[in-house]
């Protein structure tokens, strides 16, 4: 079992009781080990008697740091204030479960190291008497140089219980060497990756076998990048986490607002599906794109089974699928852009895209409703936009049977994307089906049955939030429907717009639960438990 650590700093003797109740808290919520940070603690008079209480107070077994500046901590007091410490964690009733000790001051010649090796070997005795040593070493800068010689040297200690690597994430790719290191574990092992990249790492810890993964008690927690207890119990449901769990990213960049893991995290949750899908950032080159996948891809243990791709990414899907020698499917193929890619049990790759169908599945309820028999059949249709959501709208429309009409801010794109459309059509439609290019300015007070907007403009936080590409001469009725793709926020300024003519409006995040929905049957061979999905808006980010 891999133990969930809660880490409350503890800065002073008057602190001691809110630390307490937030660790009856954490235990109620799931939590199994405190970890009494008491940094600067150590540093105050009276911080013998503090530490006894708090660790024979403690409502879990608990750890014991005084973690120095030089590793990240608060500590810059001298050994004997650091032995103080050790010596009230060993002779409190009962003692504290472990003491953490860093490398450095474990191996060095001077007082603490002596103090701290005589712990660990009591420790060791298995009596009981004492707690245990955890061996640390941490590197909030980056990787460490030399990470296989200290992880060697630690394993090498014969008395200390519990070896401990820590450090800062550069890129994604590094939670898959702190997996390699706890697949090669000589003794319980700890090792995470801070920071943003990281969170793949603390919640992965029970399919790798680690000794335990941090939470944090408070907003910053003890190190960057700690979910809260509940975050990992609940939303990640890290009891059920094991060897055999599958792994699914999105990637994309940036990739912090995307809603993909909320969504794709809850339906394997209520479909008991064991998996779990993260969000992975992907700098904004192909290299990277290349690198981040081929990481993800290289070790076996992990089980990664296929991401989600969004912007700016769709292509560069494509390419990495075509030089690995998958399947592109025809959809995608035909649009130029994947969303989508799923590994295969014998390790094949197959690229396609759900954009098409999260576009036309809402589209399609949105004629039924409006009484259209024939769904969108016949209907002049306008896609607002030339990117890939606009290929995807203008494919989906085509494909219904709609007269479609592309126009772009850039009326040079709209024409060569459809261009590039019909000529795809044309080699995989039966029937002639082709997408007309206008410019903007152009389109003067024609009628639409149906408009897309899937353009960037009305997204929040994107380069124009306000905006509206729909030109004013263009007509809007009550009688048509309106779709956005942006889907933060939910009414957009072409939405307020439409909704003031009287239209049928189709909500982007309709769009996205439909596209998702149409990955999670790519990746499991079932419809999502449930795609009457709502979404929670507040001041700060959208949650499920
Ligand atoms: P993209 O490939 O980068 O294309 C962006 C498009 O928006 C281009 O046609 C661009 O015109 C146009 N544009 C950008 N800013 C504009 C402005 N201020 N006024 C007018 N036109 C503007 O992006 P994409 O992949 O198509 O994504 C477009 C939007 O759809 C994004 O907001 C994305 O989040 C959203 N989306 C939503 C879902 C969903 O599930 N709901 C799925 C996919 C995408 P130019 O060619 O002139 O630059």
């Amino acid at each position: 079992m891999t133990f969930i650590a809660i880490a409350v700093p503890v800065a002073r003797a008057d602190q001691i009781g809110a630390a307490l109740e937030t660790a009856r808290l954490a235990k109620a919520q799931g939590a199994d080990l405190v970890e009494w940070r008491v940094d600067s603690l150590a540093q105050e008079p009276g911080a013998s008697s503090a530490v006894t209480r708090l660790v024979q107070d403690a409502p879990l077994p608990c750890i014991v740091t005084v973690r120095h500046v030089a590793e990240g901590g608060g500590f810059c007091g001298t050994d004997d204030q650091r032995q103080q410490v050790w010596a009230a964690a060993c002779t409190a009733h009962p003692p504290a479960a472990y003491v953490d000790v860093e490398l450095a001051t474990y191996m060095s010649d001077g007082i603490a190291g002596e103090r701290a090796r005589d712990m660990s070997r009591l420790g060791a005795s298995g009596n009981g008497n004492g707690p245990r040593v955890i061996l640390s070493f941490h590197d909030f800068d980056g990787r460490p140089a030399g990470l296989s010689a200290r992880i060697a040297e630690m394993w090498s200690d014969p008395s200390s219980a519990v070896s401990k690597i820590v450090w800062t994430a550069r890129t994604p790719r590094d939670n898959t060497e702190a997996f390699e290191v706890l697949v090669g574990r000589a003794k319980p092992t700890i090792a995470l990756c801070m920071g943003e990249h990281g969170l793949m790492s603390r919640v992965l810890a029970p399919k790798f076998g680690g000794f335990l993964t941090y939470a944090r008690s408070d907003a910053q927690g003890t190190a960057p990048g700690q979910p809260t207890v509940e975050e990992l119990v609940q939303q990640w449901g890290f009891r059920s986490i094991g060897p055999r769990t599958r792994v699914y990213g999105v990637l994309a960049h940036p990739v912090g607002h995307s809603r993909s893991p909320a969504l794709h995290n809850r339906w394997f949750r209520e479909a008991q599906v064991d998996a779990r899908l993260f969000a992975i950032s992907a700098g904004p080159t192909w290299e990277s794109f290349k690198a981040t996948l081929l990481e993800l891809l290289s070790l076996d243990a992990l089980h990664f089974s296929g991401c989600a791709v969004s912007v700016p990414h769709k292509l560069n899907a494509i390419r990495f699928v075509e030089e690995r020698c998958g399947v592109v499917d025809a959809v995608a193929r035909c649009i130029g852009a994947a969303n989508t890619i799923s590994v295969a049990p014998n390790g094949t790759l197959c690229a396609t895209n759900s954009d098409l169908a999260g576009i036309r599945d809402p589209l399609l309820r949105a004629a039924m409703a409006q009484g259209w028999s024939d769904g969108l059949a016949g209907r002049r249709a306008l896609v607002l936009g030339a990117g890939g959501a606009g290929r995807a709208a203008a494919v989906a429309l085509a494909c219904a049977g709609a007269e479609v009409t592309m126009a772009n801010r850039t009326t040079d794109r709209a024409e060569s994307v459809a261009a590039d459309l019909n000529a795809s059509l044309r080699s995989c439609a039966t029937t002639a089906l082709s997408i007309a290019a206008r410019s903007l300015l152009d389109l003067g007070a024609t009628r639409f049955d149906v408009i897309v907007q899937a353009t960037s403009a009305g997204m929040s936080g994107g380069d124009a939030p306000d905006a509206n590409p729909l030109p004013e001469t263009v007509m809007l009725t009550d009688g048509m429907i309106a779709m956005d793709v942006v889907y933060t926020p939910r009414m957009t300024p072409f939405l307020r717009r439409a909704e003031r003519a009287g239209a049928h409006l189709v909500e982007g995040w309709s769009m996205f639960v439909a596209q998702a929905a149409q990955q999670h049957r790519q990746w499991t061979g079932n419809d999502p438990p449930s795609t009457d999905v709502c979404m929670d808006m507040n001041a700060d980010s959208v949650s499920l």
